[in-house]
């Protein structure tokens, strides 16, 4: 007996504490800690190196029409995905050491959905696939041969990606097949190409791009073809949801560019973010994020570049390198500008 009245005395204030929530939630009333304020009808586009600056005027048609970030960066990112002279990122790739360009990419929105797909293999826009995973299937990421067939599947057509310079860079770099994935300092990558030129370092990388819409919200996507002549079957940073890219719609987001397995190994667009919360800037939660690489490893600055950049909810934006010579692009109602990135060295 006395269970039973236990029992219904405990129904009677659940009762009771269930309609008092829905009268609360009547009166529009929330539940939740203050957010940080955020800047609406002001959308903003950054993304990483200087041809983030065409990639965000493909994402500012979208914004600027009050159009979604999901769709503004998804937009954007595929500016540098059908460049063949891009060599970085979708088509025109490098190929790894077998010669096969793999893509690697994600992709995040406001719910926090996201979808990411890895060494896929004939696709341009690897971007729309991580898409595809996240709206079309019950899973975060596919790889390989299952990536590639949802792309088939959901009318993609398959094309080489392989362009002849690249394909010549690769024959190239077969002759002495040195695996020394240097990348983005100055020289010492154009110095294990033979024939690219100075100056063309600063343009092999992978775009990351972070939106907040006039609704206040926050996307992000990032896509690569990945450190040039890796090995087959190896993926980066790019598309694992925490490491190259993570959004939090009540905070902000963060993308990664540069050594994946470094930004791996600290979880570093995740990073970013949760320092953010703490309520770092969006440069300084950089900075602590590229700190953390190197306080792991001090010798890593002279064997390989890492940047990060961030916006937060508040519309600011900021970035930061381990080395010189990182650049991000920006677009906003008030400006629009390629910053040079301050860094550690
Ligand atoms: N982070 C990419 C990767 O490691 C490449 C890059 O940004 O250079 O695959």
């Amino acid at each position: 007996m006395s269970d039973r009245r236990s029992f219904l005395k405990f129904s009677l204030l659940t009762s009771a504490f269930l309609a008092g929530g829905k009268t609360l939630l009547a009166q529009g009333q929330k539940s939740q800690t203050k957010l940080p304020t955020t800047v609406k009808d002001n959308p903003i586009v950054i993304s990483t190196w200087d041809f983030g600056k065409q990639a965000n005027e493909a994402a500012w048609e979208v914004l600027n029409k009050g159009g979604r970030a999901l769709d503004a960066v998804e937009n954007g990112v595929k500016v540098p995905e059908a460049d063949p002279e891009n060599q970085t990122v979708g088509l025109g790739g490098r190929p790894d050491r077998d010669g096969r360009v793999t893509l690697d990419a994600s992709i995040m929105d406001e719910n926090s959905r996201c979808g990411a797909v890895a060494c896929l293999e004939n696709i341009v826009h690897a971007i729309s696939v991580a898409r595809l995973v996240m709206e079309k299937t019950p899973h975060v990421m596919l790889v390989g041969e299952g990536a590639l067939q949802l792309a088939l599947d959901n009318g993609f057509k398959k094309e080489n990606l392989l362009t002849e310079k690249s394909e010549l860079e690769w024959k190239e770099w077969l002759k002495e097949s040195k695996y020394q994935p240097l990348m983005n300092q100055e020289n010492n990558y154009h110095r294990t190409i033979k024939g690219s030129t100075p100056g063309d370092e600063k343009n092999h990388d992978t775009i990351g791009m972070l939106a907040m819409d006039k609704a206040g919200n926050l996307s992000g996507a990032c896509t690569t073809s990945g450190l040039a002549f890796k090995m087959h079957g190896r993926v980066g940073d790019s598309p694992i949801i925490g490491a190259g890219l993570y959004v939090d719609n009540e905070i902000g987001a963060a993308a990664s560019t540069g050594m994946g397995e470094e930004v791996v190994k600290i979880v570093g667009a995740h990073l970013v973010v949760e320092l953010m919360r703490q309520g770092l800037s969006p440069e300084k939660a950089c900075k602590a994020a590229v700190e953390r690489i190197n306080h792991k490893n001090p010798e890593a600055y002279k064997n390989f570049q890492i940047g990060f950049i961030a916006i937060n909810k508040k519309g600011e934006h900021g970035a930061f390198a381990l080395q010189k010579g990182f650049t991000y692009a920006v677009k906003s109602g008030k400006e629009e500008k390629i910053y040079n990135t301050p860094s550690l060295y």
